[in-house]
């Protein structure tokens, strides 16, 4: 793919720690001040690029995309057009950018914005969203501080991608406050509930998929075929309210401890931009059933880092994690979120679960960071953390880096508010 050789440079400066050189071309929705509408956008450097710009600018006019697919308020239209025009699109995009084409440089006034100047917007609408429980460190650890050590994996964690269905409709752009949720809790040694904030907040590192092909209902989706429907990734903060979630989700799993919101990177970045970061592994021991058996190489190598940033403070790293530190993968995860006939589409998010690492400074959540508070963090400020406190902004980033190239997502943070009065 054109897009992705690694000796391209661009005419646009790039500075050498952007997570967007001419080889990540991501995808987004944006609006300016001078121009409300929203649009679609990619990232170049420390720029927004205006594609429904570029493409009134006759600049895509091969592609024959229409304007309306530009000017939109989301990226699904974009995504549904299918691999084959978006990857055209990717790598036409590229050729503009080429500091070897001067083809669009003299018209660059017109679509380039500064990054500080724009304010992006949501860029998928998901109708549905699946969050998956895919890293058996986080599941170990979850396991042991619930249930037996000894038997901290449940028997059928092994044998297939466990996952519930979560909620869409409270999905949003990094940089939107988070309340803190009320709900009902049980307090240690009470017989009966008591109503008020949640004392347990907590965030979770995650990636999100999202559907660019759709899937009909009855269809499976090989593990082969699986990586055609995925259009790229962003990065997925699913806030959880612990002691909401432990009193609610006996027998049905949880609710409103993981409904209030999810945090999502405002780039989504395409698969192929991540292909120089495919890895192979790991063994799966039992082996899986043959429909979710796999192929090549299908998990990713790309860092996860984790801040805390106290209200008038710092940001300080809590965790660095990698995507890599999944079992199941994203195409065993669509292939038996199909199995059974359920259609995906356009625009549905699929979410890992969160990704911990082996070594305690890699764990993906407050609730196996401090150890179910046992073990509080010290911020530099001389604060400790067992979980979220108002006014804090937790803020997630992510990277790949291979041959000197750097593909990265953003960010995706989020401030916690004050609960509502009650
Ligand atoms: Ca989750």
């Amino acid at each position: 793919m054109q897009a992705n050789n690694l000796t391209l440079t661009s005419w646009v400066e790039v500075p050498e720690d952007s997570d967007f050189p001419i080889q990540n071309l991501p995808f987004g929705i944006f609006r300016t001040k001078s121009n409300p509408a929203p649009r679609v956008c990619t990232a170049i450097g420390d720029y927004a690029a205006d594609l429904a710009v570029m493409n009134y600018l006759s600049l895509f006019d091969e592609l024959e995309i229409g304007n309306e697919v530009f000017n939109n308020r989301y990226l699904n239209d974009l995504m549904a057009l299918g691999k084959a025009k978006t990857n055209a699109l990717r790598n036409r995009i590229a050729s503009l950018l080429d500091a070897k084409n001067d083809e669009a440089k003299d018209l660059a006034w017109h679509f380039l914005h500064p990054m500080e100047k724009v304010e992006m917007l949501l860029p998928v609408k998901a109708g549905d969203y699946t969050d998956f429980y895919s890293s058996m460190e986080h599941a170990t650890n979850v396991g042991a501080m619930f249930r037996d050590p000894a038997h901290a994996l449940l028997p059928n964690w092994k044998h297939m991608p466990i996952g519930y269905h979560g909620r869409a409709s409270s999905i949003v752009v990094s940089g939107t406050p988070i309340r803190r949720p009320l709900g009902q809790t049980l307090p240690d040694g009470a017989d009966r509930p008591v109503f008020g904030p949640s004392r347990l907040l907590d965030f979770e590192l995650e990636m999100a998929f999202v559907i660019g092909t759709p899937t009909s209902l009855g269809e499976q989706v090989t593990t082969a075929q699986a990586e055609d429907h995925i259009f790229g990734l962003m990065l997925f903060n699913d806030w959880s309210a612990r002691d909401i979630q432990k009193w609610e989700y006996v027998p049905l799993g949880p609710f409103l401890g993981k409904n209030f919101a999810s945090t999502i990177s405002p780039w989504v970045v395409t698969l192929e931009a991540l292909e120089p970061f495919r890895i192979g592994g790991p063994e799966q021991d039992p082996l899986p059933l043959p429909y979710l058996q796999y192929e090549g190489k299908k998990r990713f190598d790309v860092n996860l880092e984790v801040q805390i940033q106290p209200g008038g403070g710092e940001p300080f790293t809590v965790c660095r994690s990698n995507f890599k530190n999944m079992y199941w993968n994203m195409a065993q995860q669509l292939a038996h979120h199909t199995v059974g006939g359920c259609n995906l589409n356009t625009g549905d998010l699929c979410a890992s679960g969160t990704i911990s690492g082996s070594t305690p400074g890699s764990y993906g959540s407050m609730l196996e960071l401090a150890w179910k508070g046992t073990k509080p963090l010290k911020l530099p400020d001389g604060t400790e953390r067992k979980f979220i406190l108002d006014g804090d902004t937790v803020i997630m980033k992510g990277w790949g880096k291979a041959n000197g190239v750097r593909i990265g997502f953003g960010e995706a943070t989020g401030k916690v508010l004050p609960a509502l009065e009650y």
